[in-house]
């Protein structure tokens, strides 16, 4: 999507991918298959590009020093080095944006679990983890050795557990000196994967404010360069916690494609770039909902009675159980009914 929003502003895309059939394959001048640290094949692309842009944050942060003399990378090393790693990513939000993420500490081995878990909290990763993978919610003695196997594997940290009202995200787009932000989005995940976002999100105009003040300072402090996604726990009584980056377009930012006048691919573009950005606005509400590989077939049968809804294919060859591999955006006049449209499709149950 990345890749369409360069092309048709004219520039050449050429992808590094270790999977030739990777969906940014259909859509680039060139594709160099390759890992993520591969040095010689990163010169290769470096050589051949203006700029560089990663969008995804597992890509080799030291195999990207190797090759920065030699060509642009405005998104920066260091923002992947935060995003990688949950620890960096709370020091920086914490010390550095001084912005609110739910209380956390660092946990370097298992002897020290039981005594240091004292309420439902949350032990993640540091490194390597997605979709809720490489985390376990923890309720004093509860899934301890589920939580023991996880500091065998990283470096964690162990955080509160927010009872949330709400999952809301902001997608914000710089180029390096002003900031322009999206529509709020609202998100619900299932199995810790995003299932659903709506825009705008049902929030009040001065918690809109609030979400769009934090990532701005986010950005600021970022000197940021494209598109950041910065997601958010909302409570009852209002309190925000900034929860998690993403240095790149994100899922929950889709619905812009159709529902803005600006897109979040368009705007990552036009920011790495350092060109004038405009302030992206909304066109319509919308809901985008994530196809994952068991609701593929079924998705195939909506175009007839829903011909409205704008179906996205992601073009991925395996459609394994909840791998995304497309989206749904549908523009709306009214959340309520269109919820109740899609709860009648019955894909989503
Ligand atoms: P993450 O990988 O940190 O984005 O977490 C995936 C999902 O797990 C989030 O979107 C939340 O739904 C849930 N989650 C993560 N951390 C917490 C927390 N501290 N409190 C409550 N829910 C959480």
């Amino acid at each position: 999507m990345m890749a369409i929003a360069a092309q048709y502003m004219g520039h050449k895309v050429i992808t590094l991918d270790p999977n030739p059939n990777c969906s940014a394959a259909k859509v680039s001048d060139e594709l160099i298959v390759a890992p993520y640290d591969d040095v010689e094949n990163l010169l290769r692309l470096a050589y051949a590009c203006d700029v560089i842009t990663y969008e995804f944050e597992n890509v080799s942060a030291k195999a990207l020093h190797e090759i920065e003399g030699c060509v642009r990378i405005p998104q920066g090393i260091r923002l992947l080095e935060i995003t990688q790693n949950r620890r960096f990513e709370k020091e920086f939000l914490t010390n550095e944006a001084k912005v609110n993420v739910a209380p956390w500490q660092l946990v370097d081995s298992a002897e020290k679990l039981p005594e240091i878990i004292t309420r439902k909290q949350v032990l993640k990763t540091t490194t390597g983890g997605y979709d809720g993978h490489g985390q376990v919610v923890l309720n004093a003695d509860e899934n301890l050795s589920a939580a023991k196997s996880l500091t065998e594997l990283s470096e964690c940290v162990l955080e509160d557990f927010i009872s949330f009202e709400r999952e809301i995200s902001v997608i914000i787009s710089g180029n390096g000196h002003e900031y322009v932000v999206f529509p709020l989005a609202e998100n619900e995940h299932r199995e810790n994967i995003l299932h659903q976002t709506i825009s705008p999100a049902r929030i009040s105009a001065e918690i809109t404010e609030n979400a769009y003040k934090i990532a701005t300072s986010i950005a600021e402090k970022l000197e940021l360069s494209g598109v950041l996604c910065v997601e958010m726990f909302l409570t009852a009584d209002g309190q925000i916690y900034v929860n998690e980056l993403a240095p790149r377009p994100h899922n929950s930012g889709h619905f812009t494609i159709e529902a803005c006048d600006f897109n979040q691919f368009d705007l990552h573009i036009k920011g790495i770039l350092g060109e004038d950005l405009p302030e992206p606005k909304l066109l319509k509400a919308a809901i985008m909902l994530n196809v994952l590989g068991q609701h593929v077939e079924a998705v195939k049968n909506l175009n007839h009675e829903h011909s409205d809804w704008h179906q996205h294919d992601y073009g991925k060859a395996d459609a394994k159980h909840n791998r995304k591999m497309g989206h749904v955006t549908i523009l709306t006049n009214d959340f309520d009914q269109t919820i109740n449209e899609i709860k009648a499709t019955k894909i989503w149950d």
